[in-house]
């Protein structure tokens, strides 16, 4: 049987992207599609950049009016198809017709409406999914919805939480003014005195998931439950892990055309693209120091405040390290007085740049990320792919794809360490320089990653597996 699929969602490359998310959406419906016995459509709100950048292709179907409140509010849908896989968006100027995605004000109405939007276009689309996926708390509540107004008779409902950090809380108020749902149905919604879309999500869904092993069992816990901890235990019979995909034509240094020197396996045109980038960036060129290198948005998650700490003492070691980033101030006034300090070892390169982390990923020797929590990580795994050794903290799908070096036996394709302790990266940053300098060892974990490959082919089949599991054959085929 082939099962279909609706994933609902608020970003999905390559029409709109703030984050991991945008790729999850991006890519996985293809693979879907084309390797599993699933077909998945997209629905999306159609923000303004959409309209300006698709408008050629985007074919109006339909509009609808839906309820939110008192009011009813108009919801054109729109279609196109693009790389194979086929997508419906959710179009209202006054929602959605603004530049950019998120941060306005009234971003809990928005996205009440995006999920009302797509419960009730499920009445009038050709396309009648036996599984509707939502991802984090924008989608949540079409999960809830679906629940209590069951369009689809049998309908299963699977949701992802790809950051528990947000929630997309609302005032109680807001039930009677922007939800249209009978009083009883306020329990389901509500967390700690307000309203909470991403706990709707996990209250209302058959199966959730999210994108690690290792983050499914930890956001069971206080430290990284962002308070909604006590939920997950309840519904933890349901939750898995699942990790992401990175697209391996895309991350490819054989094809990338951004680097000085493409390469599959050769450390000599590696080590060029290092001394290209040493060149570059003004640093010395020497293409035996090894090259740290950390490409990331500057805020606290990321772990910055342990190289805070230790970056001064790290320097005084024959390294160099490179920083890529843009984010809050604190950090990025931080790197850029090191870079003062230290002009012959660290460049800090304030900046977005996709061009330049390519470059980096391809240079570096190590790539560094000490996170405080990482649900997956895409980083680590780009940097595996261009042969780049990541030091990692043990934490969410940091811990399921990098295993540390072991120099016994050889194994490992990284190297780890586990509490958030700035000494701790110190010790296995020292560690990394010391096995960098042993020819065998270091040929060693050069082979672990030249086989470390997370593809979203793994990715797909793991989430068909778990649609399949609502088929009630799949039960009897299994037990
Ligand atoms: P998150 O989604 O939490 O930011 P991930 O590791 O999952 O972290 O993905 C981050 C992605 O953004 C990676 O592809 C990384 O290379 C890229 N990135 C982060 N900061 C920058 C930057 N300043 N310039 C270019 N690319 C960046």
């Amino acid at each position: 049987m082939e099962n279909k699929v609706l994933f609902v969602a608020s970003e999905c490359t390559p029409f709109v992207k703030t984050g991991g998310l945008a790729d999850v959406v991006g890519a996985l419906p293809k693979v879907m599609n084309d390797k599993e016995k699933t077909e998945v459509r997209v629905i999306l709100p159609l923000y303004r950049d959409i309209i300006d950048n698709w408008k050629e292709q985007l074919e109006w179907i339909t509009s609808i009016y839906v309820p939110v409140g008192w009011r009813n509010q108009e919801a054109s849908i729109y279609q196109l198809t693009h790389n194979g896989v086929h997508y419906y968006f959710v179009g209202n100027d006054y929602y959605f017709a603004r530049h950019g995605v998120y941060g306005y004000y009234d971003d809990g109405e928005r996205f009440i409406f995006f999920c009302q939007a797509v419960i009730h276009a499920l009445d009038v689309l050709d396309f009648k999914p036996d599984v509707l996926h939502a991802h984090d708390w924008q989608a949540g509540l079409a999960i809830a919805f679906a629940n209590i107004i069951e369009p689809i008779k049998e309908l299963k409902t699977v949701f992802t939480i790809h950051n528990i950090k947000y929630q997309g809380i609302l005032f109680k108020d807001a039930f009677h003014e922007l939800f249209n749902l009978p009083a009883e149905h306020i329990g389901g919604l509500e967390w700690n005195g307000l309203l909470n879309c991403m706990k709707a999500g996990i209250f209302h869904a058959d199966k959730i998931t999210t994108v690690s092993p290792t983050y499914a069992e930890e956001i069971k816990t206080p430290y990284y439950g962002e308070g909604l901890h006590p939920i997950l235990i309840d519904r933890q019979e349901d939750l898995s892990g699942i990790i992401n995909g990175v697209d391996l034509d895309e991350y490819n240094p054989m094809t990338d055309p951004n680097l000085f020197s493409n390469y599959k396996y050769s450390r000599i045109k590696k080590k060029e693209n290092k001394q290209h980038m040493q060149e570059t960036l003004g640093l010395p060129v020497d293409g035996d120091v090894p090259l740290y290198v950390i490409i990331t948005r500057l805020v606290e998650q990321k772990g910055l405040h342990l190289l805070q700490a230790i970056i001064d003492e790290f320097l005084q070691d024959d390294v160099q390290f490179i920083v890529l980033g843009t984010g809050e101030e604190e950090f990025e006034n931080f790197f850029s007085d090191a870079q003062q300090r230290h002009p012959d070892k660290l460049v800090a390169y304030i900046g977005f740049d996709e061009g330049l982390a390519r470059k980096l990923y391809a240079a570096a020797d190590f790539f560094v990320m000490p996170s405080l929590f990482e649900p997956c990580g895409l980083s680590q795994l780009i940097a595996l792919q261009y042969k780049t050794i990541p030091i990692v903290r043990e934490t969410g799908g940091l811990k399921d794809t990098v295993t540390p070096f072991n120099e016994h036996d050889g194994c490992g394709n990284g190297f780890s360490f586990t509490n958030y302790n700035a000494h701790e990266l110190l010790h296995v940053l020292r560690y990394s320089v010391t096995i960098y300098h042993q020819a065998d060892r270091w040929s060693s974990i050069l082979k672990n990653v030249n086989k470390s490959h997370y593809s979203w082919d793994d990715s797909a089949h793991d989430y068909a597996k778990l649609y399949q599991s609502f088929d009630p054959s799949f039960h009897k085929a299994f037990y």
